[in-house]
């Protein structure tokens, strides 16, 4: 524990997989600014607190959980519920910017069977981070918001037509979790209109990559994916079930995509919601397939009854281009191999010596969009 009473993590080790020559952050200009990172502990968080150390930023991480599967970059690692109004005023105490990534969230499994814990959770968190960051003093707070914010119907086929902005009104989102999203959207809006608060908002579509969550019901289709196949390939046993009929589409973005986007866009004077993820849409079967490739095994694929979403999802990348002069760079086949590769190392070092080689593999929290 430090004086102030927040708890100082040790420097974590370095990944190769988690910087790459194209999306490696230029030292410099921070001038050791400090910033407020909420969600941490969690995989985009942990991840944005590397890249901001990289940077030069002073780092305040604050989470309920630390890390899962490595130790903070961060310079002050705080457990905080920011639930709570006090905590959100500690948490945003003395910085100059909050990157607002907490959330009470998962993969569809979770998001379409929590839908007042959700609303109730994020709701508070979001209120209260932003009124505290306001409070403090803050100059600059960006807001994670997500695709689940479109209207369900706008989504309703296979083939759907990249989404834009401006299509999330009229609004008609699937889930709570979306509504929740609109709404501090707007709050940040307002916000800037009636305060002059900066705010930066920014509408995530499916990141992933690794050391995010893989097993337990919160994880999303390609860590969910990557666990079942590396299961089947570690126990020879070259069947998965999906949730659907795994003909819904979706496009998917990689983490160091994600970091360097968010960092343009926070750095950017672009006030209004801006897509962040990939244009390039796959079937869930397609995903599958591909991270079969990978592993080097075919896999049967069972259909079976489960949530599944909206049934086709795409990112429309105009505006991004236009505003961050850049877009995602990593290809999906690219991004899933760092994944996949990370994920059968999780499993390869969980799964039970007995379990591998049995017919029958119990899987725990199939989460699949
Ligand atoms: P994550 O679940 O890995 O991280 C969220 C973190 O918030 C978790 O570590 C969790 O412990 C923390 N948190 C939850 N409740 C809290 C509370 N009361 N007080 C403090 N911390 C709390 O999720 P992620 O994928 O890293 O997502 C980060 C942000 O991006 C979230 O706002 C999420 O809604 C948004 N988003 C993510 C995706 C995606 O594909 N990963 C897509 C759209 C939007």
């Amino acid at each position: 524990m430090s004086e102030d009473g927040s708890v100082r993590d040790r420097q974590p080790q370095r990944s190769p997989e988690s910087m790459t020559a194209t999306t490696r952050p230029e030292r410099g200009a921070t001038g050791g600014t400090r910033v407020l990172v909420t969600g941490a502990g969690g995989f985009i968080g942990h991840h944005l607190v590397r890249y901001l150390k990289d940077l030069g930023y002073w780092v305040r991480g604050v989470d309920l959980k630390y890390p899962e599967f490595e130790a903070t970059a961060a310079d002050e690692f705080e457990i905080l519920d920011l639930r709570r109004w006090d905590n959100c005023l500690r948490a945003t105490r003395g910085v100059q910017e909050v990157w607002a990534l907490a959330a009470d969230m998962g993969g569809m499994g979770f998001i379409s069977a929590h839908h007042a814990e959700i609303l109730h959770n994020n709701a508070l968190i979001n209120i209260h981070t932003l009124e505290a960051a306001r409070v403090n003093g803050v100059s600059r707070y960006l807001f994670t918001s997500s695709a689940c914010v479109y209207p369900e119907f706008k989504q309703t086929q296979t083939d759907v037509v990249p989404l834009k902005e401006e299509d999330a009104y009229p609004a008609q989102p699937q889930d709570a979790y979306g509504w929740e999203k609109l709404v501090i959207e707007r709050l940040c809006t307002h916000y800037r209109e009636d305060y002059g608060f900066e705010t930066r908002i920014v509408r995530f579509h499916n990141i992933f990559g690794p050391r995010g969550t893989w097993r337990g019901g919160r994880e999303k289709a390609p860590a969910a994916l990557s666990r079942k196949i590396a299961i089947a390939k570690l126990t020879g046993e070259h069947v998965i079930e999906l949730w659907g009929d795994g003909e819904q589409t979706r496009s998917f973005c990689y983490i160091d995509d994600c970091t360097t986007g968010l960092y343009r866009l926070m750095r950017s004077d672009h006030r209004e919601p801006l897509n962040l993820g990939q244009d390039r849409m796959v079937t869930i079967n397609e995903l599958a397939d591909m991270i079969a490739a990978i592993a080097g095994i075919t896999v049967e694929i069972r259909h079976v009854p489960g949530p599944q979403g909206v049934r086709g999802r795409n990112s429309d990348n105009t505006q991004l281009r236009q505003v961050l002069g850049w877009e995602p760079q990593i290809s999906l086949e690219e991004g899933l191999a760092r994944t996949y590769h990370w994920i059968e190392q999780q499993v390869q070092d969980t799964l039970e010596p007995a379990a591998v080689g049995l017919a029958t593999v119990t899987v725990p929290g199939v989460g699949v969009i």
